[in-house]
């Protein structure tokens, strides 16, 4: 085995680029393919004039040359300029296919000079491949082409017809990729018996205070997403004779009334059942008041909303992002404004929250303060997905079977994904990058240093092969 692996890598070495696709795509590891797509600089970004678009249109050929065998057992059809999708019709193809998920746009890589190793090189090290969307998400797209590829390699066929949908541009809206690709199904009368995206993964020790061992967090549910712009209004004039109230006072005012009223704590369905699901695997005190969260739901609710880390499980979060005012020390402006950013609880909704950040700053400053949603800034919770049935049963098989230790508990997503477009082909959809992630490998998402091991991501590999072929019958 190690004597192949050299003889393949000393023919790499000799013929780079020289040889057919299919030869080099054959000679080389998974993860070196995997390697080839961080290498694409595909950063997306929301003015599209800063984005290298030749990266983005790399993709779709890079893809077809790594995983050959995919693209024969698969139709491919590729939706505007950011969505890849593909069709691979199932055994059993009266039944309602599946979606599988992910995207390849990445955040950019900020201070390149406060990486270890550079972000774009997809470095190899020690059982670790390094570069910005090892995690966020070129590994879940590089794990679902790699479970393609080794089943259409060895002539299988999904039970169901399954669909992937990449889309390049989640990080910015999923206008271009996820949204097109969705509108598209709904055209086409197509509704998927569930859909798998990125999201929660399998903490092996960020819930060590309820659990000792690895935990699969499965998104059921995902939290609304709104940005509003609070404008003040104020006499320009010299700052040598200030009126009493002034634009960036009253702004002031009112930004300190929203942080003193912070939404109410809630315990929706999803964090109560991952609750009870940590509870049930606890055992012991903790584990009896966390497996009856209903009974015990003040305690609990004052518990996780004093925790910052676990506060975004129980209520709508508010944070101030943007503030602007003022360009001179000498002169009063006019205007001062301010964005905030809303994640919702599910059970609440844009209207609702809308409404109280009205109510708390006309109490603090009347109507001197205006609110107004940033356009293309407002999504509401997507509801919960069945967390019973043989669909999830099926998925908790999958996961148990790969990481035999972990405890499989139902999450709500705090963050927005591509998934948020595809709620009206789909009711049931997760949220689960199948990979052992530790608090400090997901600290570094969106920073710096992004790496996953390549032990956890080929697990991922084997966990999306059998979401691929399927339950049989
Ligand atoms: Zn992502």
């Amino acid at each position: 085995m190690k004597n192949k692996k050299r003889v393949e890598r000393c023919i790499i070495s000799l013929f780079p680029r020289v040889l057919e696709p299919r030869v080099y795509s054959w000679v080389m590891t998974s993860a070196e393919r995997f390697s080839e797509l961080i290498r694409v600089q595909t950063v997306s970004s929301y003015d599209p004039s800063e984005e290298d678009s030749t990266a983005f249109d790399r993709i779709p050929s890079l893809l077809e040359e790594l995983y050959p065998a995919a693209h024969q057992a698969m139709e491919r059809e590729l939706v505007g300029d950011r969505g890849i999708v593909f069709r691979w019709e199932g055994t059993e193809s009266h039944l309602s296919p599946i979606l599988g998920m992910a995207h390849y746009d990445v955040v950019p890589p900020g201070d390149s000079e406060k990486w270890q190793r550079p972000p774009f090189s997809g470095e190899i090290v020690d059982g670790r491949i390094y570069g910005r969307g090892t995690l966020d998400d070129k590994g879940m797209l590089a794990a679902w082409m790699e479970a393609a590829e080794s089943l259409a390699s060895q002539g299988k066929r999904p039970h169901r017809t399954v669909y992937l949908a990449f889309g390049g541009d989640e990080e910015t809206t999923g206008q271009r990729g996820a949204a097109r690709i969705a509108a598209l199904f709904a055209k086409r009368g197509i509704r998927f018996a569930y859909a798998l995206d990125e999201g929660g993964a399998v903490a092996t020790n960020q819930l060590k205070s309820f659990v000792s061992g690895p935990v699969a967090l499965i998104g059921a549910a995902e939290k609304g997403y709104l940005t509003l712009c609070l404008r003040a209004q104020g006499m320009s004039g010299h700052a040598s004779a200030p009126p009493k109230h002034t634009a960036i006072g009253r702004l002031s005012t009112a930004l300190a009334a929203l942080e003193a009223h912070p939404f109410p704590l809630a315990l929706s369905e999803i964090p109560q059942a991952m609750l009870s699901a940590l509870g049930r695997a606890a055992g012991g005190f903790k584990g009896f008041l966390l497996s009856h969260p209903r009974l015990f739901k003040p305690l609990i609710l004052s518990q996780l909303g004093a925790r910052s880390s676990m506060a975004s499980l129980v209520r709508t979060t508010l944070a101030m992002t943007v503030v602007r005012g003022g360009e001179r020390d000498n002169v009063l402006p006019n205007e001062a404004q301010a964005q905030i950013n809303l994640r919702i609880l599910p059970g609440e909704s844009i209207a609702s929250s809308m409404a109280r950040v009205r109510n708390i700053i006309h109490q603090a400053v009347d109507g001197d303060v205006s609110v107004e949603v940033v356009e293309g800034s407002a999504f509401e919770p997507v509801p919960a997905s069945p967390i019973e049935g043989p669909d999830w049963d099926f998925l908790k098989s999958a996961v148990r079977q790969t990481w035999p230790q972990a405890v499989v508990a139902p999450y709500l997503m705090t963050a927005t994904t591509d998934s948020r477009w595809y709620r009206d082909v789909c009711d049931a959809i997760y949220r689960f990058i199948p990979m052992d992630v530790t608090a400090r490998e997901s600290q570094a998402v969106h920073s710096e240093d992004e790496s996953i091991s390549l032990e956890a991501w080929e697990r991922g590999v084997s966990f999306l092969t059998q979401v691929l072929e399927g339950q049989k019958g």
